[in-house]
């Protein structure tokens, strides 16, 4: 009898397919956002540490993301790691586009 075997494999079953495929397109879609500056009017980033909501410029946000890290899976709320512009702590921020 096979049935304990699949129960075993049923815990894994539905969580990885929902995950692995949101996580290329997710950072894809986020890089691709940033380095398409022309169409954009602005970019706004929330601070995790000083709370602020700063407003700037696609160019001025490449210069501030450099290096940063984006985990949209790990961290919900505020998943991108960079300098912030208005406290210029490298902190866990949330990019936001403003059209
Ligand atoms: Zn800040």
């Amino acid at each position: 009898m096979s049935g304990p075997d699949f129960d075993r494999l049923r815990p894994r079953t539905p969580k990885s397919p929902a995950v692995r495929p949101a996580d290329p397109q997710g950072r894809r879609s986020l890089y691709s956002a940033v380095e398409q500056p022309p169409a954009l009017g602005a970019v706004t980033v929330d601070c995790s540490s000083c709370g602020r909501t700063s407003v700037i410029t696609p160019r001025r946000l490449l210069g501030l993301a450099t290096p940063s890290v984006h985990l949209p899976l790990v961290k919900r709320g505020h998943p991108s790691w960079m300098r912030c512009p208005s406290c210029g702590r490298r902190s866990w921020v949330r990019l936001g586009i403003r059209l």
